[in-house]
């Protein structure tokens, strides 16, 4: 999708600081992290939101988890606990309309989450 952010940063040619890529996935850290380790994991074919997986995604999805285990680990991270989440639309606070998990760890996390 031409303007949509994050697949031009999985496209590069939006810059971010990668920290993992294979052929389907991208992950770089938030710009604005909310914790010490924050990185999104972002399927790169254009998905606008959660409700919009399809059966055709279903491994994708689960590589998307996979690759935020591989992140969580390098990180140091795994063992501690971290979060990972997906916002869906405007009330869960969506801002950028292509999927991502936020991996958030490297500190403790509160719940509910606000
Ligand atoms: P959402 O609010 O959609 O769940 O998450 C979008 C996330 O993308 C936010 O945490 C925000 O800080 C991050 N973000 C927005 N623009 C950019 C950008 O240009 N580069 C990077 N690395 N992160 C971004
Ligand atoms: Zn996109």
């Amino acid at each position: 999708m031409s303007d949509c952010l994050f697949c031009k940063i999985s496209a590069k040619k939006i810059p971010a600081k990668l920290v993992y890529e294979d052929n389907e996935v991208v992950a770089f850290d938030d710009i604005n992290p909310q914790a010490p380790v924050h990185v999104l994991i972002v399927p790169k074919k254009h998905i606008s939101t959660s409700l919009d997986i399809t059966d055709e995604d279903n491994a994708l999805i689960g590589r998307l988890f996979r690759a935020a285990g591989k992140i969580a680990e390098e990180r140091g991270v795994a063992q501690r606990g971290f979060r990972l989440l997906m916002n869906t639309n405007a009330e869960a606070g969506q801002s950028v309309y292509h999927i991502h998990l936020h991996l958030l760890g490297g500190r403790q996390m509160h719940w509910p989450p606000g």
